[in-house]
């Protein structure tokens, strides 16, 4: 075996400690809402907490455990933890914001054992399903949009929205942006990579003239840079996400940085 190898197998053989040891943990990344530029959601990132100095994100694991098909226990694994810390706070009467959750692909193996699992889950912890978005990306839409279909219209049932994650970054056709039945749609942020172009702008002002007429909800991922910011906002972006405003955080900090933004509304 090679170096890399051997790599891999400490990863994997590691895993099942690292869940039960809960070394697994949930960063938050705050969403902006692009008219008032407060926070309106966020998204749910999975870091690997090795010790006190090593924290994994998930380019070093989630391929890996993709492989292996320990991917689907590690998602119900972040499931639970956000539903978990959702709960917590609704006691405790703090205000929730909706948070989106990752699916990996290798959900779409079993679909039902996917979708009973969430409902478990909801039920467990008593969240409103208008608290939670799942974020599915275009390219497990374009590989099976079938089942994809089968299990959004199984979400809808109970007022569970759904994302198009890392919108144009494979190959995606037009074609098929009539057919879908997301709820948002989240601009890869491949697009907004370098200064955006002329050609470019015209791409995103074009795609969200579409985007707008069918309904959907826009979330940008990825702004960097301030002018970009204020272009998404004049031609109608509805969310904002990136390191302009919030990098992924702790529950810790992200618990502070909304204890200050409501503080800021008040
Ligand atoms: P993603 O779903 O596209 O998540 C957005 C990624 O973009 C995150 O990387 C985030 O840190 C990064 N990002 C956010 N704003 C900016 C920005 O302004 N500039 C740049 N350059 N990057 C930005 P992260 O946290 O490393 O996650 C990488 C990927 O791992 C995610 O991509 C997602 O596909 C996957 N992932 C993360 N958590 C989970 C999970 O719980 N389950 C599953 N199945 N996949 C997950
Ligand atoms: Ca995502
Ligand atoms: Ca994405």
């Amino acid at each position: 075996m090679d170096e890399e190898e051997q790599r891999e197998g400490k990863i994997l053989n590691s895993f099942r400690k690292a869940i039960e040891q809960e070394e697994f943990q949930v960063y938050f990344q705050p969403k902006m809402d692009a008219k008032t530029l407060s926070i309106c959601g966020a998204e749910a990132l999975v870091r690997w907490k090795k010790d006190e100095e090593t924290v994994w994100t998930p380019n070093v694991f989630i391929p890996l455990l993709e492989k292996a098909g320990f991917i689907t226990e590690l998602d119900f694994y972040v499931y639970e933890k956000v539903f978990q810390w959702m709960k917590k706070r609704s006691d405790q009467g703090e205000k929730l914001v909706p948070i989106s959750m990752n699916v990996s692909r290798l959900h779409l193996k079993n679909p039902e054992k996917f979708t009973e699992k969430v409902f478990h889950l909801l039920m467990k912890y008593r969240i409103h399903t208008d608290d939670i978005i799942f974020e599915i990306t275009e390219s497990m839409y374009m590989e099976q949009p079938e089942v994809i279909n089968e299990i959004i219209g199984k979400f809808h049932e109970r007022g569970i929205r759904i994302s198009m994650d890392d919108f144009g970054s494979g190959y995606s056709s037009l074609n098929m942006l009539k057919d879908i039945l997301f709820d948002e749609v989240k601009i890869d942020r491949q697009f907004l990579e370098h200064e955006l172009s002329e050609r470019g702008k015209i791409v995103l002002q074009e795609l969200f003239h579409m985007l707008r007429r069918m309904q959907k909800s826009i979330v940008c991922e990825g702004v960097e840079t301030k002018e970009i910011s204020d272009f998404l906002v004049q031609e109608g972006c509805d969310e904002l996400q990136g390191f302009l405003y919030y990098q992924p955080m702790d529950e810790q900090a992200f618990q502070a940085v909304m204890a200050k933004e409501t503080k800021k509304q008040k």
